[in-house]
């Protein structure tokens, strides 16, 4: 998608800050932190919403969670904890429209979320 920022950075127009790459899926820094460690994990395909999975796509959400296990245990947070979430829509607070895991840790987490 030409004009979805995810896919500028997937493509390398825009540099984000990377923590984790594979074939399939991104990850980097939030620019925008609510954490100590807040990261976004990406499938490279462009998939606007959670409302857009299908079984072709479902799988990669197996590895994006796997990417997330592995980027928390480098930041040293697997055992303290960590949340792991996708908000789907604007009532959930999505604002960009490409699918992404936000890994949040490194500090208390509060639930319900607001
Ligand atoms: P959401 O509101 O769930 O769609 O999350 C989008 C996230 O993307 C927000 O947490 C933003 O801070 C983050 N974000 C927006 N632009 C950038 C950027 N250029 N680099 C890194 N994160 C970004």
């Amino acid at each position: 998608m030409s004009d979805c920022l995810f896919c500028k950075m997937v493509a390398g127009e825009i540099k984000p800050d990377v923590v984790y790459e594979d074939d399939d899926v991104l990850a980097f820094r939030d620019v925008n932190p609510q954490a100590p460690t807040h990261v976004l994990v990406i499938p490279k395909q462009h998939i606007a919403t959670t409302n857009d999975l299908d079984a072709a796509t479902a799988p990669l959400l197996g590895k994006l969670f796997l990417a997330a296990k592995q980027i928390a245990g480098d930041a040293g947070i697997a055992e303290s904890g960590y949340r792991s979430v996708m908000n789907c829509n604007p009532g959930a607070g999505q604002s960009v429209y490409h699918i992404h895991l936000h890994v949040l840790g490194g500090r208390p987490m509060g639930w319900p979320p607001g």
